[in-house]
């Protein structure tokens, strides 16, 4: 660590454990959550975001785990995979009640924004600065998203087959509406964050993403955590987070 990212930490109250949990110790949380960031190639962001949620979530007595899924290589990003990948892993070491993927870029702005589990999916990146503290429209569900564990089995996970930038958080809002779930918000003067500022990535091809999306319902039951095939590279334990290195399957084409 530099000495800039060791100042980051330096304000930490609370001892996280290796790996990146914490709980409380003096009483037992409702729920346990797994915080899923998807990832690669933004260190920077990655370690200003760890550090305000270790400063945050133990002010929020939270039973949690922060986990950074990253792709290796080169290839196009797929986060749609990285997320599933990072469910699947985590449940494998506990029982989290609940997951919240999260953007590497977001930061939480305000304490009252709640991490713990909702009866219903939950969009917590309501308000962001850069698009003006307002939602772009209403089935928005990327950027920070809480689901429940069965509410992501029900749904099958996210489609595997959206690669680079766009549209596998629609996808995501499809499958959820479809369940007949409810896409639930906390007040916009609390869900606000901050986004950091970076290079956009490229846009998938407009008619690849958006036939994808409008055959989404056809393809859910086939298509999502039931069907990854991707390869789990490591799992290390860091001081702040437990990273899985992920290559991504290349065939999940459509
Ligand atoms: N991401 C990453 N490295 C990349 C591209 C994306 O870590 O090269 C992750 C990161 O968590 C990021 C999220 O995917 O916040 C969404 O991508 P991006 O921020 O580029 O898209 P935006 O939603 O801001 O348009
Ligand atoms: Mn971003």
């Amino acid at each position: 660590m530099n000495s800039t990212t060791e100042n980051l930490f330096k304000s930490l109250t609370s001892k996280i454990e290796l790996g990146g949990s914490w709980r409380p110790k003096n009483c037992i949380s409702r729920h346990k959550v797994a915080i899923i960031i998807p990832f690669r190639d933004r260190e920077d962001h990655l370690n200003v975001l760890l550090s305000l949620l270790h400063n945050m979530l133990p002010r929020q007595l939270l039973d949690y785990r922060i986990y950074v899924v990253e792709q290796i290589g080169n290839d196009t990003f797929n986060k749609a995979q990285l997320m599933n990948a990072g469910f699947l892993e985590a449940s494998k070491q506990n029982d989290f009640h609940c997951y919240i993927f999260h953007d590497v870029d977001l930061l939480p702005e305000d304490d009252r924004n709640l991490y713990t589990c909702s009866n219903q999916p939950k969009h917590l990146s309501v308000a962001i600065d850069e698009m003006k503290y307002k939602l772009a429209y209403k089935e928005l569900v990327g950027g920070v998203l809480n689901i429940r564990k069965e509410h992501f089995l029900a749904v099958n996970g996210y489609s595997n087959l959206y690669w680079g930038w766009g549209a596998e958080d629609d996808d995501m809002a499809y499958r959820i509406l479809f369940a007949g779930l409810r896409i639930t918000r906390p007040p916009y003067r609390i869900a606000r964050y901050k986004m950091i500022k970076h290079i956009k990535r490229k846009p998938a091809d407009f008619n690849t993403r958006t036939k994808l999306l409008y055959s989404g319902l056809k393809r859910f039951q086939k298509d999502g955590l039931n069907s990854i095939n991707c390869t789990i590279v490591n799992i290390t334990s860091s001081q702040y987070y437990t990273k899985i290195l992920v290559d991504v399957s290349k065939d999940m084409m459509t």
